[in-house]
């Protein structure tokens, strides 16, 4: 079979590899029909990425048909369209036990730490399959991965009805935490640089929009949030600023999320967190989030059609990766195909 290998940073290959086996613990082979490009693909072949090792088979976001299984497999069928969890864990050190394995002390995420989805079959564990709604096209499927990242973040936030919620950065992340925290009834404040990200944010049911650029944020928040400040607060945008900006803005007893991966340092002081006992809490990766995804689109809560603005032949990946490095402003999610 083929794959799409980044041998090292900036040098994409394909690839010839044996069709993997099926095991006890891998138990079900996938047939991959699409998987998506995402900025941590991205970064893995720009060199950028510092968990990933290479060479590496990239690719995350990937969904596929079932064609072979295990005797030991008893939940997933052959034929069954399926969407794989990044996810791999040890299942024993604190945080599995915990039950949060998206933060394994042993952590191995698929197209970052070990082979992931640029390629044509994988062979992985029942467990870590769903199964996808019929309504869905594969390619639109792969935006469930996205989705359960939105759903991890404001889970950890615990947000409800009774929040106020800043969401900084309307990119595609911003746009998928919108997308899942507007099920919750919480008043929804977005913040970017670029007027049509606003525009579209709002569009898609933000309630307030800032720009960051020509507007000072502590004064619009007091003045959307009657002085009191926002209760929660998420990091999409993972600037140098970024951190500083939301515990300055974020009211007492409430929540900060942060989603980046920066090691710049930020200059943050402690009277901000205690004097309004903030909670600070990270968010990566998401903790089994994909049944929850599938159920708000079998319930019509989230609609993923039409999310892909591109697609290309898997073989074609080096093309794909090119329209990126353009930037093109026409971008939403570029899909990899496979038949
Ligand atoms: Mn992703």
């Amino acid at each position: 079979m083929k794959a799409v290998q980044i041998e090292k940073p900036n040098v994409l290959k394909i690839i010839d590899m044996e069709i993997p086996s099926i095991t006890e613990h891998d138990n079900v082979l996938v047939k991959i029909k699409a998987a998506g490009i995402c900025g941590s693909d991205v970064g893995i072949y720009h060199g950028t990425n510092a968990a990933a090792t290479y060479p590496r088979v990239i690719g995350h976001e990937m969904v596929g048909e079932v064609v072979k299984t295990g005797s030991n497999a008893t939940k997933i069928k052959v034929g069954d369209r399926v969407i794989i969890d990044q996810v791999t864990n040890c299942g024993t050190c604190y945080a599995c036990r915990e039950g949060r394995g998206n933060v394994c002390a042993n952590l191995k995420v698929r197209g970052v730490h070990i082979d992931g989805g640029y390629r044509e079959y994988m062979a992985v564990p029942e467990r870590d399959c769903y199964v996808l709604p019929d309504i869905l096209a594969y390619e639109d499927a792969i935006m469930i991965e996205p989705t359960t990242i939105a759903i991890q973040s404001c889970s950890r936030a615990q947000l409800t009805e009774e929040d106020t919620l800043l969401i900084m950065g309307c990119g595609a992340l911003g746009n998928s935490i919108l997308r899942v925290a507007r099920l919750s009834g919480a008043k929804i404040i977005m913040a970017d640089i670029v007027d049509e990200k606003l525009q579209e944010v709002r569009n898609q049911g933000a309630d307030y929009t800032i720009n960051l650029a020509k507007e000072d944020i502590k004064e619009k928040i007091a003045e959307y949030t009657d002085g009191y400040g926002v209760t929660v607060s998420i990091d999409a945008a993972c600037t140098r600023d970024s951190l500083a900006t939301l515990l300055n803005v974020t009211g007492n007893a409430g929540r900060v999320v942060t989603m980046g991966f920066s090691v710049n340092p930020t200059e943050v002081n402690q009277f901000s967190i205690t004097s309004k006992e903030l909670d600070i809490r990270g968010s990566r990766l998401q903790n089994r989030k994909f049944q929850d995804a599938i159920e708000l689109i079998q319930e019509k809560k989230l609609d993923l059609s039409n999310s892909i603005s591109h697609k290309f032949h898997f073989l074609d990946a080096q093309k794909a990766f090119d329209l990126v490095d353009s930037r093109d402003p026409s971008i939403r999610k570029i899909a990899l195909i496979f038949d």
